[in-house]
């Protein structure tokens, strides 16, 4: 593999370059300091596009880049980021076009590839754990609840909003879907549910014995455990990372003692979850290599798609590419 930039975007902004799976260097983060969190959350989506440019700019330092991976939160196909729950702003913003544009304009060519914030954090894993050749599956719990797969496929995969309850008082999720994963876990969720209490003070009583806090805490470990029995059911048994600011509060245990009350067929057996540390370098790798894989394979295929075209005949678009 040869030298990629990878890009995470996720309430602030860290970008580094990777070469064969690590990185080559410190991460450039903005703002400098981390704890000024949610800056992009006010930020017109086109200074969004330009300041992740002049990030990459800056951290390339004359050097070219094979790939450019950006991993971003919401909905994001072909490029275009169709729905940011938190980021409202972006909704329909072509983010690998743009980000290519301007990288054009400051004299650093390279094709942008642009993903799901989790799916960057799955490939992060499978690359940094020797785990390209297997399935990943990762859950990031905090406001959101983010699913990510690797190796990433087609579709939409908002695993967060797995329908996971037919109780149609469970309407806490973000968008507005009943019955939600996300409705649950969320901490925001979590905060409308029981109004006078924090996540840490929920899972703080419920050690104490406290009734209510006790039994929501079961509740949010058999939402999580339904959503990843949909998954096993669906995508088959494997490994399942469990990271994000509330995966502190899972009990990975009482976890796989639901998941085991779901899934029964031998086949699904070989399920396994483990709570990882979530951190920019991660999501940066990740977003690099996923990038570098998908625009390379683009490459090697460019020719024979333009041939297929000239044919007359139509092939499948490949996945964004800019410059
Ligand atoms: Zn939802």
């Amino acid at each position: 593999m040869g030298r990629a930039i990878g890009v995470w975007a996720a309430e602030h902004i860290a970008v580094g370059v990777v070469h064969d799976g690590r990185l080559t260097g410190p991460l450039r983060t903005y703002p400098e300091d981390p704890r000024d969190a949610s800056v992009l959350q006010s930020m017109p989506s086109e200074e969004i596009a330009e300041l992740i440019s002049q990030q990459i700019a800056a951290i390339a330092e004359g050097e070219s880049a094979a790939a450019v991976g950006i991993g971003f939160p919401g909905i994001v196909i072909d490029g275009v980021v169709e729905e940011s729950p938190n980021l409202p702003q972006v909704k329909g913003y072509r983010l690998a076009e743009t980000v290519a544009a301007a990288l054009s304009g400051l004299g650093r060519k390279a094709p942008v590839l642009a993903i799901n914030d989790a799916e960057a954090i799955a490939a992060g894993i499978a690359s940094t754990r020797g785990y390209l050749d297997r399935l990943v599956r990762v859950w990031t719990l905090g406001d959101g609840i983010g699913f990510g797969r690797y190796p990433r496929a087609e579709g939409v995969w908002e695993g967060g909003h797995s329908v996971v309850s037919l109780d149609p008082k469970e309407r806490y999720c973000g968008c507005g879907g009943h019955g939600h994963l996300e409705g649950i876990m969320g901490s925001r969720a979590m905060r409308l549910r029981f109004l006078d209490l924090e996540p840490d003070e929920i899972f703080g009583q419920a050690k104490t014995g406290e009734s209510r806090c006790t039994e929501f805490v079961h509740f949010w470990h058999r939402a999580l455990a339904a959503a990843s029995a949909t998954s096993i059911h669906m995508d088959g048994a494997g490994k399942f990372f469990v990271g994000g600011p509330n995966a502190r509060f899972l009990d990975v245990a009482l976890l796989n003692q639901y998941v085991g009350e779901m899934v029964k067929m031998s086949p699904l057996q070989g399920y396994v979850f483990e709570v990882f540390h979530s951190s920019d370098e991660i999501g940066v790798i990740g977003a690099a290599v996923s990038a570098e894989q998908e625009l390379g394979e683009f490459d090697e295929q460019e020719s024979l798609r333009t041939e297929t075209r000239r044919a007359g005949r139509t092939s499948p678009q490949p996945g964004p590419r800019g410059g």
